[in-house]
């Protein structure tokens, strides 16, 4: 990363996602000035041990101080779940980020992505509205950049999956649509990007998106799970993940219930949030 990355003049722009922060970090930080570190927190102390193990969180805080002491760009990555959501999204929380020198924190909808993963954890449509509504509340107010990567697709048109904006490589080197979606038909050891890009499983992206009008309901697995099963018979893509892989139907059937769930709310939501846009077009 060092040599690739981090040197002045260099075009790319890293974000990378970590639990602390070392020297050497920090170092290629301000020596190449093109990457930037997101500091993974599920909350306070007690959820962030709980998920990620005993003293992560005093870890983390350690780092951001230091961070902060030496004047560096830092932001925060959080994954809000069905038992943390109270916390993470708490105004508390939000402002304890602003003072140890946060600049911005990117929420994540938690996923049930894995043979293993829990469904209990994905949050109620009563908790993503209210996640939805806090967010939005203090990306108004306060002095700190918050996006949610689930609730905020109709900034960026939807899915931005499948190459449309980005893509996720794995360890493997299997080219995934999505970090979320482990289904591929490429390798990058057997293919160039552009054919990459135009393989069965991309172009059924390319040709799905949006996979929803309502952006409150963006995404081809959680919110709608038939598109990504469709993709995936359609295009014979395989599971990548390394460890276990999960078949779509598995996966996609731990989602059918709350999509059904939030596809209501969501669409009530969606209502208010076009006909506050129309409200203040006409008042312009
Ligand atoms: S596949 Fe789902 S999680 Fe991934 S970018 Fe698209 S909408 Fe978001």
């Amino acid at each position: 990363m060092e040599k690739v990355f981090c040197q002045r003049g260099e075009k790319s722009f890293i974000l990378l996602v970590i639990s602390e922060s070392s020297e050497e970090i920090r170092k290629n930080q301000i020596q190449g000035g093109n990457f930037i570190p997101a500091i993974s927190l599920e909350g306070f102390e007690s959820a962030t041990d709980q998920r990620r193990g005993n003293g992560v969180y005093r870890k983390a805080t350690e780092a951001m101080e230091l961070l902060k002491q030496k004047k560096l760009i830092y932001g925060i990555s959080a994954c809000y779940t069905s038992a943390n959501f109270e916390s993470i999204t708490s105004e508390e929380f939000f402002d304890s980020l602003i003072e140890k020198g946060a600049y911005f924190i990117w929420y994540f909808h938690y996923m049930p992505v894995g043979n293993d993963a829990s469904t209990e954890l994905m949050p109620t449509p009563q908790q993503r509205t209210e996640t939805y509504r806090r967010i939005r509340h203090y990306r108004a107010l306060k002095p700190l950049f918050a996006m949610d990567f689930q609730n905020d697709a109709e900034y960026v048109g939807g899915c931005i999956a499948g190459g449309r904006r980005y893509l996720h490589i794995n360890a493997n080197r299997d080219i995934d649509p999505c970090v979320f979606v482990h289904y591929s038909d490429s390798n990058i050891r057997e293919k160039t990007l552009l054919e990459a890009l135009q393989s069965p499983m991309m172009m059924a992206y390319h040709d799905g998106q949006p996979f929803n009008e309502n952006m409150l309901r963006p995404c081809p697995m959680l919110e709608n799970p038939d598109k990504l099963r469709e993709m995936v018979a359609k295009t014979q893509a395989h599971s990548t993940d390394l460890q276990s892989p999960e078949t779509a139907e598995h996966l996609c059937a731990k989602c059918d219930g709350y999509a059904q769930a939030w596809k209501p709310v969501a669409d009530q939501l969606w209502e208010e949030s076009v006909q506050a846009r129309r409200e203040k077009q006409k008042g312009s």
